[in-house]
């Protein structure tokens, strides 16, 4: 029996990356997944159609989650596709690296209103939509929240601020049997981390250096852990930020 059969799931940010990994993963159990993009209705696409090939169900649906109004959307057309939910993973991220003398308004606003504004408000709607029986939430943290970088105070802000609403809405969502938790990846090879040129850097090279496993992550080895997260085997796990590292501490 699949673990996550007769479950629904939204990821935000599904059509690359880590976001797209996990859609699949998840409907691989079972779930019906809801495929988030902002903008890249190609990607998101072809994730629906890789889980379709695999006889999973998934549908794409469009909502910039840094804004409420598409918030709101995006759950009412969950429910229109599939009249409940049980998982939501906040993935949907952003992060630009700037020095102290480049932060500005712009770039702090930018990554608090979708990396924290949004899971919020995503968390706040689908927690009306998950019925008396439960369900999980999964935050796409980093690792630079407990482990803040230089050059990054305001992207390391704001998943610091994530593993605080982790902790606080496990403990607030608990009388519901709503577990919150979240994942806390170091480098992972994706399409945004190549966009920022961490992908060919010397960063990446002092990272596997200094990572016992020896390399940086792929997609799937964060997936893997959504999916323990989702399933009942974490039944009695919440609170929880766990750092998926490759055993590498800073
Ligand atoms: P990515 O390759 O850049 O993909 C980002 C995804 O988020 C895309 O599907 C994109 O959709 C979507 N997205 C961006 N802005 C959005 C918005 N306003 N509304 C809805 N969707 C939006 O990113 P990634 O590297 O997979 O990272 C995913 C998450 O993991 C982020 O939260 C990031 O902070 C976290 N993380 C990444 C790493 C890493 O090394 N890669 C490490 C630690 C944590 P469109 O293509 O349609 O815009």
């Amino acid at each position: 029996m699949p673990k996550l059969a007769g479950k629904v799931a939204v990821v935000t940010g599904a059509s690359k990356g880590i976001g797209a990994s996990i859609a699949e993963h998840l409907a691989a159990e079972g779930a019906s997944v809801v495929v988030n993009y902002a903008s890249s209705k190609s990607g998101a696409d072809a994730v629906v159609n890789r889980i379709t090939a695999q006889g999973g169900k998934a549908v794409s649906i469009q909502a910039d989650v840094s804004k409420p109004e598409d918030i709101a959307r995006l759950f009412a057309e969950t429910k229109a596709a599939y009249g409940k939910l049980d998982i939501l993973v906040n993935n949907a991220g952003i992060y630009e690296f700037a020095p102290l003398e480049a932060v500005t308004p712009e770039h702090f606003h930018k990554q608090f209103d979708l990396n924290v504004l949004g899971l919020l408000l995503t968390t706040r709607e689908a927690v009306k939509l998950i019925d008396g029986v439960g369900g999980s939430i999964i935050n796409i943290s980093s690792m630079v929240g407990p482990m803040p970088v230089e050059n990054a105070a305001v992207y390391s802000a704001t998943k610091a601020a994530v593993d605080a609403i982790t902790i606080a809405l496990s403990k607030e969502l608990g009388p519901k049997k709503i577990r919150v938790n979240s994942l806390n990846p170091g480098m992972v090879e994706t399409g945004g981390l190549h966009a920022v040129g961490f992908a060919e850097s010397n960063f990446r090279k002092t990272v596997e250096s200094t990572t016992p496993l020896g390399r940086i992550a792929q997609p799937q080895d964060i997936a893997r852990a959504a999916v323990f997260f989702a399933s009942d085997d974490a039944g009695w796990v919440t609170g929880q930020t766990l750092i998926l590292a490759g055993g590498q501490r800073q």
